[in-house]
């Protein structure tokens, strides 16, 4: 034991070799040092507890290997890609929309460049950072004005403070939503110093029971769309429309919070969910939703309607703790200047790419992945180590989208006599480019529709290194 430990390298001699030199031009020099004193440390512990008997054990290309393998983990970004074979196009988790092309280009070049963020280049003089996106959103939409904010619970939140305070806003109590994590509809209105008014009942709300509560108090009629979940069976629900003839008849106004923010009709493709348009034809005074749900963008609150009540909201000094940045603002212009040329738009922006992407293009591509992986063998006796199956499913949008929608999917599915699901779910995730897969009936699925071309080699090449460790 103790010529083992005499003869374990020093960390000087290691940092000698030329493959750790080669690391340093990558990895800070201290995280490789690092690396190597964490390295010989676990050895000597090996020695110590009689693990490690023999010198052959501790060769110093091994050691090597090991270091690089050490600090090539530890220095590993926090945020980092991954891939996504769930087949949740909006996966909340996994950062929600992917940009277009030319949202990443436009985000690159204003990020790597002073910008008119708040300069109007025409007058010479100071601008606002919301006129960048406010005329194309006018233009798509025929708003009044628009803006847009750090995200849809910043608008909503601005929304209430600014047209609300001290005052009542009515809300039906079958849309008393929560979203996820702390955004409850009840919370954001008591934080905004808004009086919540409830009414109805979970399944049934009258026009009567919004007008039987309207007095001097009430700021706004506030619907909410149910985004995440659908309330089904004995039930009733007032209509924008309808809630537009209350707020003329008392000269109030009427906000919808609507969520995702579709701009085009996906209904041939089962997502059936409430489009902008609509919302302003059907007389809602203002309408907020995300930027990073269906419309494919830049998380973002997106606020448009009335120009008064978003002058107000403009004004107001919540506007500056909510405000977005100029990448935002980038990514969302391009995104929505996507939608000027509709049909460009369904191949240009992923989430819409995603959604839309038919059978026959899932099928070869779960083809393209199933031949690769079937040529991983097992060398000790030729055969596949995987047994792979191309199967149909049902997927969903996510990102509390369409929660009663399902896209038709093709998938591939995989089982191995070796591993087990779970583990094969956790090898698969925990690699450099963690991918994530669903489990379905003891099978892993991989769901190309939201995995790159370029994915699906990385899927394979990862397959084929988690077949050769565990032989
Ligand atoms: C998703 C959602 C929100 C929150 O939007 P974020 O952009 O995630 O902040 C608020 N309201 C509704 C109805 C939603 O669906």
């Amino acid at each position: 034991m103790q010529n083992l430990l005499r003869s374990l390298p020093k960390i000087d001699e290691i940092l000698m070799d030329g493959k750790i030199a080669g690391l340093m031009e990558r990895i800070p020099r201290d995280t490789v040092v690092e690396a190597a004193r964490l390295c010989v440390e676990s050895i000597r512990e090996g020695i110590l507890k009689g693990k490690i008997t023999e010198a052959s054990e501790m060769k110093l290309d091994s050691i090597i290997d090991m270091i690089v393998e050490t600090a090539g983990r530890s220095s590993l970004k926090s945020l980092r890609p991954v891939i996504n074979a769930t087949g949740v196009v909006l996966h909340t988790n996994l950062g929600r929309a992917n940009l277009s092309e030319k949202a990443l280009a436009q985000v690159i070049s204003v990020a790597n460049n002073y910008s008119t963020l708040e300069y109007d280049p025409e007058k010479g003089e100071r601008g606002s950072r919301h006129v960048h996106v406010e005329s194309i959103i006018k233009k798509l939409t025929g708003a009044e004005a628009a803006m847009a904010v750090n995200n849809n619970a910043a608008a909503t939140m601005l929304a209430m403070a600014a047209i609300g305070r001290n005052k009542e806003m009515i809300v039906s109590r079958g849309e008393l939503v929560e979203i996820g994590g702390s955004f409850r509809v009840p919370d954001i209105m008591a934080e905004s110093g808004v009086h919540l008014v409830e009414v109805g009942t979970t399944n049934k709300t009258k026009l009567s029971d919004y007008e039987s509560h309207i007095n001097e108090e009430t700021a706004a009629l506030l619907k909410v769309h149910t985004s995440n979940y659908r309330i089904i069976g004995f039930t009733e629900e007032t209509s924008l429309k309808e809630l537009r003839v209350l707020g003329d008849k008392y000269d109030i106004p009427v906000i919808y919070d609507m969520g995702s923010g579709l701009m085009t009709d996906l209904t041939p493709w089962g997502i059936r969910e409430p489009l902008v348009k609509n919302a302003l034809r059907d007389g809602a005074d203002l309408v907020l939703f995300s930027g990073d749900k269906l419309l494919g963008g830049p998380q973002a609150g997106i606020v448009l309607g009335r120009k008064d009540l978003i002058d107000k909201m403009k004004k107001h000094p919540l506007a500056r703790v909510v405000r977005a940045d100029k990448m935002t603002f980038a990514a969302l212009e391009a995104t929505l200047l996507e939608y000027l040329d509709l049909e460009k738009a369904y191949q240009n922006i992923p989430v819409l790419k995603m959604i839309t992407r038919p059978e026959e293009d899932l099928q070869a591509e779960c083809l393209r992945l199933k031949a690769a992986i079937d040529e991983i063998r097992d060398p000790a006796t030729g055969e596949p180590v995987y047994l792979t199956k191309i199967e149909k499913e049902e997927g969903v949008v996510g990102g509390g989208s369409a929660p009663d929608s399902r896209l038709k999917s093709v998938v591939l599915t995989l089982t191995s006599e070796r591993i087990s699901p779970d583990s094969m779910e956790e090898l698969l995730r925990r690699g450099e480019r963690p991918i994530v897969v669903r489990i379905h009936n003891d099978k892993v699925v991989f769901d190309v529709r939201t995995a790159k071309v370029e994915d699906l080699d990385i899927i394979a090449k990862r397959l084929e290194e988690i077949a050769s460790e565990n032989r």
